[in-house]
């Protein structure tokens, strides 16, 4: 059976961008648009126009490039950010435009001094307002999942009757737990059917501030989102948002579980992590799974041995198809007799059992010294091994 196509858009250069620290400048904005058009995201959100004009000029440059990917920006729900928006990304092949507005009490009181109904009126005139303007219309409901249920089910239902196409289910506080937040996707699924047939669909929108973004952003979808919104190595506010690689490399990897797919080209991965990473001068965390620097290093013996046998035995995925050129096998105080073998061998020295057994203790010993032991090093040893060959 056909796999049901998940949609992803990609934040990296509107909520990413909004990482502590992090600026992307405009050109190099640019080219991690057209990365991540090659990538396959579905949709970019590129930017939010209201907030300033050098945000405005950087979202009509890329509206301006990008052919196949939707060219997104977001807008609070009124007006005149509306009415900015729509200027920044009108000359792009695809654009799009997700306003939002904070849904829960503790945002609706503190934040907004809002009622409950002026919430919603705000969210179906913005949800009007904005189709007069452009075809595809996406809703954001912020700190949806610390909103009351029965509201959310309101909301969605009166802006889908105002023409909304997607409906971002915000876990913006990176607060709710995956049984919850599947239930509570299944739940607005049930009281407004439409959303049954596929358009208008739901979307997550998860944060990772207990580390559960990626896996809140998987039970979205099976329980019947039909988007994600992620961006590249998580980045994001705070703890950052759910990571494109790990919600994709999921799907792909346990496509045996899964019937779902995405159109991201894997093979792309790597490269565009290495882009973002450059750009926003945050490089992923060592044991960051798939985009960080040991995702694919095997050091342990019995690993290394198992690995040299087959790649199988210790890695779920291959790291070519998410554009990582090698495992690497790292020579440290874990390897084995196996492992150090194979690197002589690639080094192109040829010893007898004797002399392998010998530069073996040799390697030992640095190993106790140091925490890894490069090339050069085992090189050395082999010489110095070969030469005291002839000379007893
Ligand atoms: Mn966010």
């Amino acid at each position: 059976m056909a796999k049901k196509r998940i949609l992803i858009t990609d934040t990296t250069l509107r909520d990413g961008e909004q990482s502590p620290g992090v600026n992307i400048v405009a050109d190099e904005k640019l080219r991690a648009a057209k990365q991540l058009e090659i990538l396959g995201v579905d949709n970019m959100e590129v930017g939010f126009p209201a907030t300033s004009p050098d945000e405005f000029k950087a979202v009509q440059m890329i509206a301006g490039a990008i052919e196949k990917s939707f060219v997104g920006v977001i807008a609070r729900a009124n007006r005149k950010d509306i009415d900015v928006a729509y200027d920044a990304v009108k000359d792009a092949a695809k654009p799009r435009i997700e306003p939002f507005i904070s849904t829960s009490p503790i945002h609706r009181e503190m934040k907004l001094g809002k009622t409950r109904d002026e919430v919603l009126k705000l969210a179906v005139d913005a949800v009007s307002y904005a189709r007069e303007r452009f075809e595809y219309v996406d809703f954001a409901f912020e700190d949806a999942t610390r909103t009351e249920p029965d509201f959310l089910y309101e909301l969605t239902a009166a802006i889908v009757e105002a023409g909304v196409c997607g409906i971002s289910i915000c876990d913006t506080v990176g607060y709710i737990q995956p049984p919850e937040f599947g239930r509570l996707i299944r739940g607005i699924i049930d009281r407004v059917p439409v959303l049954k047939d596929g358009f208008p669909y739901l979307s997550a929108h998860c944060h990772n501030d207990l580390g559960l973004a990626a896996a809140n952003s998987l039970i979205a979808i099976e329980n019947g989102a039909r988007r994600i919104e992620c961006t590249i190595n998580g980045i994001g506010e705070r703890a950052g948002n759910a990571s494109l690689e790990q919600v994709v490399m999921n799907l792909v990897t346990r496509s045996d579980y899964f019937d779902f797919e995405t159109g991201i080209q894997t093979k792309e991965i790597f490269k565009t992590s290495t882009m973002i990473a450059g750009f926003t001068e945050i490089a992923p965390d060592a044991m960051r799974p798939i985009v960080g620097k040991n995702a694919f290093v095997h050091e342990a013996g019995i690993h290394q041995d198992g690995m040299l046998k087959d790649r199988r035995t210790y890695e779920v995925m291959d790291p070519h198809d998410v554009g990582v050129p090698n495992s690497l096998i790292v020579l440290g105080k874990h390897s084995g007799r196996n492992a150090f073998k194979r690197k002589v061998e690639s080094l192109t020295f040829t010893l007898t059992d004797e002399q392998l057994n010998a530069a073996f203790d040799e390697f030992k010993v640095l190993t106790g010294q140091q925490k890894q032991v490069v090339d050069n090093e085992i090189t050395s040893i082999c010489e110095k091994v070969l030469s005291g060959a002839g000379t007893h």
